[in-house]
């Protein structure tokens, strides 16, 4: 069998998981699966509704600071002594509030409470002195300080949250405000992760002298959680074809199928060899990265069917061979499954967060391929720096466990100083 190869460059190889994800969301594309979920259950969930304001927010105009309503007009010349109407504490109803605020007069005013008509200014209370029924006031207030006036966060009616975002705190909060106890969401979309390898073995098993515990399929469930997947485990896959196949053919019944292992240039590493065979479509089968160089990206469509017509896999469904080692197969899974899976979730598919430390130590790679590090990001403020742990290669988790960041070295450098700005990527 003749494999044919497509090594991008990082670049392209994004590029090209953007677009297939993309496509996925286009209007023509199959209508995602929702569901309703309770407030808190939905943090973390992608949003499948509109939800709109019930009414204006703030819905009456709103002061934010303890103190005095007032007339600003009133406040020159300075100290200024005005009248006391009365006090408005938050949550005061509105048929309690002094009619309206004359010249010459304030009103006593908490925070959260309405600002009572005729007052055009709140002055905090440390700019003031209380005698009986009088107030003394020494400093000014422009027209609308400390007041937010009714509906001017949001109007009635206005689209606050829209289809399409992931539902973080802020966002429940705001759903919260307009009395949204239950928000419909998308399913979460099924990723099945195979592992691939004839040296792994389950967690619970005792490994053999040649053998390794399977560490990937964990790592990859939690990235799949994280991203908003609900990941299926199957059972190892020999490296064997026709094991293989059938284990691939089971998961492409899920939405997705991340694989590990077995896509480098090894003799027994098959799953190219094997998806060929079903027919597969390939994006790339290598990108210019380390680590993770052999990641395969492609999707299996109607040509793919199996035999029997009854347990057929599902067209036209999207996987990724990532490669196995531990750390390409996490650094891989953030780089271009992440992406797709995002999109398969509802959600327009977040950009790699980056940001800029100086290197802490002197950091020498060989120059061909773009380089995604394991790297510790520290200190603060003005003075962030960033440091390589030191590792054993692609292989090394337990590193890996003691990076918080991936500094990332452009193709065409073999040395960066100690000093010199870094690229970033947050996981
Ligand atoms: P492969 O990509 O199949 O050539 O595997 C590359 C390296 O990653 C080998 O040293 C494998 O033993 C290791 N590896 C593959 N799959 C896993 C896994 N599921 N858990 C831990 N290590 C793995
Ligand atoms: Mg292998």
């Amino acid at each position: 069998m003749v494999l044919s190869f497509m090594v991008l460059s990082f670049e392209d190889a994004r590029r090209v998981v953007e677009e297939q994800a993309a496509l996925t969301q286009s209007p023509g594309s199959q209508a995602r699966p929702t569901e309703h979920a309770d407030l808190l259950a939905a943090s973390g969930r992608v949003l499948a509704e509109s939800v709109l304001a019930d009414r204006d927010i703030p819905p009456f105009p709103c002061s934010t600071r303890d103190g005095y309503a007032v007339r600003s007009s009133d406040l020159s010349p300075l100290p200024a002594t005005l009248e006391v109407l009365g006090e408005i504490k938050a949550g005061e109803k509105l048929e309690n509030i002094p009619g309206n605020v004359s010249n010459g007069q304030a009103v006593s005013i908490m925070t959260g409470a309405p600002v009572p008509a005729g007052a055009d200014a709140v002055v905090m209370v440390e700019y003031t002195t209380r005698r009986d029924n009088r107030v003394e006031i020494a400093r000014g207030a422009a027209v609308g300080e400390n007041i937010v006036p009714r509906g001017a966060e949001a109007r009635k009616g206005s689209l606050l949250l829209d289809r399409g975002l992931r539902l973080n705190e802020a966002a429940v909060a705001l759903a919260a405000t307009v009395g949204k106890a239950r928000l419909e969401v998308y399913r979460r979309p099924q990723v099945t992760v195979l592992t691939t390898g004839d040296e792994i073995v389950d967690v619970r098993s005792t490994p053999g002298p040649s053998q390794i515990r399977n560490s990937n399929s964990y790592s990859l469930a939690v990235q799949i959680r994280q991203a908003g997947g609900e990941p299926v485990l199957l059972p190892i896959a020999p490296d064997e074809p026709q094991a293989l196949r059938n284990l691939i053919e089971q998961g492409l019944r899920s939405d997705l199928l991340l694989l590990t292992g077995g896509v480098s240039m090894g003799r027994y590493d098959l799953v190219e060899q094997v998806l060929t065979e079903m027919q597969a479509e390939f994006f790339f089968t290598g990108a210019q990265i380390q680590p993770g160089r052999p990641v395969v990206f492609g999707k299996c469509g109607a040509g793919t069917l199996a035999r029997d017509g009854a347990s057929a896999p599902r067209a036209g469904v999207y996987f990724f061979g990532l490669p196995g080692n531990p750390v390409s197969t996490m650094v891989t899974f953030d780089l271009f499954a992440r992406p797709m899976l995002e999109a398969l979730a509802g959600m327009s598919p977040r950009k790699l967060r980056f940001v800029h430390a100086k290197a802490k130590s002197d950091i020498r790679v060989k120059p061909g391929l773009r380089r995604f590090l394991p790297a510790i990001l520290s200190g603060e403020f003005e003075n962030v720096q960033v440091d390589l742990v030191a590792w054993q290669g692609s292989g090394d988790v337990a590193a890996t466990t003691r990076a918080n960041c991936y500094a990332v070295i452009p193709t065409d450098r073999d040395l960066i100083p100690a000093g010199e700005w870094v690229a970033v990527m947050m996981k």
